[in-house]
C-alpha cells in the first residue's frame, strides 16, 4: 500500500493546528458532527435537485459509537460520502474545504446549513487520536475506500468493504497522560454532554446506544445492563421556531435546560431579525440576581451560535455592562468566524447585533415599566443597582438611555417612582428635584434637613444605596430640572430671614464659639441654619460632596 505524504505546508499546519488553534479538546466532536451534518445536507440537496431521488428523513442520521474495549470512538453518518479522489483532496490537503466548494459550485442559497468552510475542522480529530481511520462510500459508487493517518506522518488510502453510502470516522484515542484524560471521550454521559453543548441543534438526529438498567426478571432485585438507542440532540432550535407556536412554558424550559439561571425568568424576548445582519436571539430578564452578580467574579455574556453550532459559551461583547444581567443566546449565519470557529474574525456584525439587542432590551424594560409595574419593580429590586452603575460609569455616556428606567422612593407617594413621574408632579414654583440620602427610608424620614422641603409640600426622593447619589450627580438634571440635595445650602426656597439677627446676638455667638471648641476638628464651623423647623440641629456639608458620598468614598478599597 503506498503511503502518501501530506503537502509540506500541510504538515507544518497540521502540527500547529493539533497543538494550538483550539482551546478545548472536546471541540473535535463538534467538528466531526458538523462534517457529518454537512454530508447529509449535500445528500438532501442532491435529492432536491434530482427528480429521480427522494429524501426519506428517517434514513439520514449521525451515530456516535464509543467502544471501551478497543479504545475507539466512531462518528458515522449516512451522508453523501467521499470518493477516493475526494478523500485525497479534502482529507489529504489541509485548508481544502470540499464543503465550501460544494456550496459555491451549486450556488446553494438559504435554507441549507452547510457549516464547513475552512477545511481544517477534520484535523481536530488528531488532538485526541493516535490513528484516524475514515471509511467512506460515495453516493453513486460501488466501492468504498479507507483513509488512514497517524497525524503528521502522512496517510494511506485503500479499498475497503462498506455496504451503505456514507462515512465512518474511527478515532483510536490517545492513551491518558498525566495532564490529559482521553477516556472521557468513551464515556456515554460525557459524550452526551458535549453533543448537547455544541451540536444540540444539528438538524439531523445524532444517535447513540445508551446503557440502561432493568431488573433481571420481573420483580427481581438484580439488575442487568442493556443498550438502547437514543437521539441525543434536540434538532430543531427553539429560536428558529415561529413565536406563535411557542408557549411561555417552552421558553422557561429552554431557560432551565440551558442553565441560564436557577430562577424563573421574568421576561423573554424572542428576536428574528432579517436585515443587514440576519440573526435569531432569545433573551431573558431573570427574576433574581445570581449570588455572585455584584462581584467581580460574575461573567456577563450571551451564547453565540453560528448556524446552530455553538461558537462561544459567553460572548461578552454582545451585552453592555449595564444590561449584564440579561441571559440567552444569539444565532447568526452572517458571522465571519476565525479558523478555530471559536472566535470571530471581525466584529462588525457582532457590533451591529449588540447595538440592536441593547435597544431591544431597553424597549422591553420600558414596556414592562409602563404595563407591568409590579413586575418591573421586582426586576428593579434585583438589578436596579446595575442600571445606576450604568448611569454613573463611562462618564455618563449612557445616562440618556438609562434615566427613564430608574426608580427612587418618593416621600409623597411612599413607593418607587420614576423621574418623569416626579417632574410631572412639580409645581411652577418648585425649582429643583429634591433628594435626601441615608441608610434607610426610616432614617431619612427623620432627617432634620428634609423638614423645610417637606413643609413646602415638595416631593423628596429618598436615596438609600451608595450608588444612588453618584448616579444622580452624573445625571445633573432631568428634563431641565436640576437635582438638589436637601442638605444643600441653597434649596431655592424663600424662608423668613430672621437668622441674621440671631447670629449677631452676642449670646448665640458665644454659644457657637464654645460648641466649635468642644467639637474641635469634627466640624468645620457652627452656624445658624435657615432650614430647621422642629429639630434643634443638623449636619450639613459644604460643596458638592454630601456626608453620604463621603462615607462611600472613604469606604472604597483604594482610599
Ligand atoms: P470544512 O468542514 O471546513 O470543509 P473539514 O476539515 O472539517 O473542513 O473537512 C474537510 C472536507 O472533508 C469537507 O469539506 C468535506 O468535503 C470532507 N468531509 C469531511 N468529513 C466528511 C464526511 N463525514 N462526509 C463527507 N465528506 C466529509
Ligand atoms: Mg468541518
Amino acid at each position: 500500500m503506498e503511503k502518501k505524504q501530506f503537502q509540506a505546508e500541510s504538515k507544518r499546519l497540521l502540527e500547529m493546528m493539533i497543538n494550538s488553534i483550539y482551546t478545548k479538546k472536546e471541540i473535535f466532536l463538534r467538528e466531526l458532527i458538523s462534517n457529518a451534518s454537512d454530508a447529509i445536507d449535500k445528500m438532501y440537496y442532491k435529492t432536491l435537485t434530482d427528480e429521480s431521488l427522494s429524501f426519506d428523513r428517517d434514513q439520514y442520521y449521525i451515530k456516535i459509537i464509543p467502544n471501551k474495549e478497543n479504545r475507539t470512538l466512531t462518528v458515522m453518518d449516512t451522508g453523501i460520502g467521499m470518493t477516493k479522489e475526494e478523500m485525497e483532496t479534502n482529507l489529504g490537503t489541509i485548508a481544502k474545504s470540499g464543503s465550501l466548494s460544494f456550496k459555491k459550485e451549486h450556488e446553494m442559497k438559504d435554507g441549507f446549513d452547510i457549516i464547513g468552510q475552512f477545511g481544517v475542522g477534520f484535523y481536530a480529530a488528531f488532538m485526541v487520536s493516535e490513528i484516524v481511520t475514515v471509511k467512506s462510500k460515495a453516493f453513486g459508487e460501488n466501492q468504498g475506500y479507507e483513509w488512514q493517518s497517524e497525524g503528521t506522518d502522512g496517510y494511506t488510502i485503500s479499498e475497503c468493504e462498506k455496504d451503505e453510502v456514507g462515512t465512518e470516522v474511527i478515532l483510536k484515542l490517545k492513551e491518558n497522560t498525566e495532564d490529559d484524560n482521553f477516556d472521557e471521550f468513551l464515556d456515554e454521559w460525557r459524550l452526551k454532554e458535549i453533543v448537547k453543548k455544541y451540536s444540540d441543534f444539528i438538524r439531523y438526529p445524532i444517535k447513540m446506544d445508551v446503557t440502561k438498567h432493568k431488573p433481571k426478571e420481573e420483580g427481581s432485585d438484580e439488575f442487568i445492563d442493556y443498550k438502547e438507542e437514543e437521539v441525543i440532540n434536540s434538532m430543531v432550535p427553539i429560536w428558529r421556531k415561529n413565536k406563535n407556536e411557542l408557549t411561555d412554558e417552552d421558553y422557561v424550559n429552554f431557560y432551565n435546560e440551558k442553565r441560564y439561571g436557577f430562577d424563573k425568568p421574568l421576561k423573554h424576548i424572542h428576536l428574528t431579525v432579517d436585515g443587514t445582519v440576519r440573526y435569531n436571539a432569545i433573551l431573558y430578564i431573570p427574576e433574581s440576581a445570581p449570588y455572585d452578580y455584584y462581584t467581580p467574579e460574575y461573567e456577563k455574556g450571551l451564547e453565540l451560535y453560528s448556524n446552530g453550532v455553538l461558537i462561544m459559551g459567553k460572548s461578552p461583547d454582545l451585552l453592555p455592562d449595564y444590561f449584564s444581567f440579561v441571559k440567552g443566546m444569539v444565532d447568526s449565519e452572517d458571522l465571519s468566524l476565525n479558523i478555530s470557529r471559536e472566535m470571530l474574525q471581525q466584529d462588525r456584525q457582532l457590533k451591529f447585533i449588540a447595538k440592536n439587542i441593547k435597544n431591544k432590551i431597553k424597549r422591553e424594560l420600558e414596556l414592562m415599566l409602563k404595563n407591568e409595574r409590579e413586575k418591573y419593580e421586582s426586576f428593579y429590586n434585583a438589578f436596579g443597582r446595575q442600571l445606576k452603575f450604568g448611569v454613573y460609569s463611562d462618564f455618563g455616556a449612557n445616562k440618556d438611555l438609562l434615566q427613564d428606567l430608574l426608580l427612587f422612593y418618593s416621600s409623597k407617594e411612599k413607593k418607587l417612582v420614576t423621574l418623569d413621574e416626579y417632574v410631572s408632579r412639580m409645581t411652577d414654583e418648585q425649582k429643583y428635584i429634591y433628594y435626601a440620602t441615608g441608610d434607610s427610608i426610616e432614617r431619612i424620614e427623620k432627617l432634620p434637613q428634609t423638614e423645610l422641603v417637606a413643609e413646602k409640600g415638595y416631593e423628596i426622593l429618598y436615596l438609600t444605596e451608595d450608588i444612588d447619589e453618584f448616579a444622580i450627580k452624573m445625571l445633573g438634571n432631568y428634563k431641565e430640572k436640576e437635582f438638589r440635595s436637601v442638605s444643600s445650602d441653597d434649596l431655592g426656597i424663600n424662608s423668613e430671614e430672621k437668622t441674621e439677627d440671631q447670629e449677631t446676638k452676642e449670646e448665640t455667638k458665644q454659644l457657637f464659639t464654645s460648641m466649635k471648641e468642644i467639637l474641635g476638628d469634627k466640624v468645620k464651623s457652627v452656624k445658624a441654619s435657615k432650614r430647621l423647623k422642629s429639630h434643634p440641629v443638623c449636619f450639613s456639608t459644604e460643596g458638592d460632596i454630601t456626608i453620604e458620598m463621603e462615607k462611600v468614598i472613604n469606604s472604597m478599597p483604594n482610599n
